[in-house]
């Protein structure tokens, strides 16, 4: 199981390992935590206390300090994993469900007409969809988008990365969710 790691503000920042997790509570780096501890890791001998250290791990841990500057980001990065994702492996213009290899990163205006590689202009589609529509864009080749695109927050992009996410997790994640999420649909 993976730790969501969030700033200080409670702001999305990684999954990252236990062992990650541990050196963040080793160094007192940790300055709240959610959630009961999942995972307990067992170091050495204290020389001060001669007791064997102990570090619990919980699911969610908010780390004190500066702030990364890649945490300001407001926009997630652009991956085809997530975009399936987000628009649940669903083609936007035949609306049947296709498997992972079978999809492909539509962009609804082409990039060779000035398309940018964006959330925005990116959408799920099977292989003959994207194929049919080539160089052109949905209305010119006849085309009607099933779904929209749009922009994942923070909180919804960690659940896009398709971990497993424990259920504390996933409560602070859905929380935060925009209402307008095809992950509460
Ligand atoms: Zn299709």
């Amino acid at each position: 199981m993976e730790v969501l790691q969030l700033d200080m503000s409670g702001r999305p920042q990684d999954w990252i390992s236990t062992r990650e997790a541990a050196v963040l509570y080793a160094l007192d780096a940790v300055a709240w935590t959610l959630g009961e501890a999942f995972c307990v890791l067992r170091g050495g001998l204290q020389r001060t206390t001669g007791r064997l250290s102990r570090i619990e791990v919980h699911p969610i841990v908010a780390v004190s300090g500066a702030v990364p500057s890649r945490a300001w980001r407001t926009e997630p990065a652009l991956a085809n994993l997530k975009l399936f994702a987000r628009d649940r492996q669903v083609c936007a213009y035949c609306g049947r469900r296709f498997g992972l290899d079978e999809l492909t990163r539509e962009h609804i205006r082409p990039v060779s007409r000035g398309g940018v590689d964006s959330w925005m202009n990116c959408i799920t589609a099977c292989r003959p969809c994207n194929g049919r529509k080539g160089n052109r864009l949905p209305e010119e080749a006849g085309m009607v988008l099933l779904y929209l695109p749009y922009v994942p927050s923070l909180h919804e992009d960690m659940i896009l990365r398709g971990r497993r996410i424990l259920a504390d997790q996933m409560d602070f994640l859905l929380a935060s969710v925009p209402r307008g999420s095809r992950l509460l649909a």
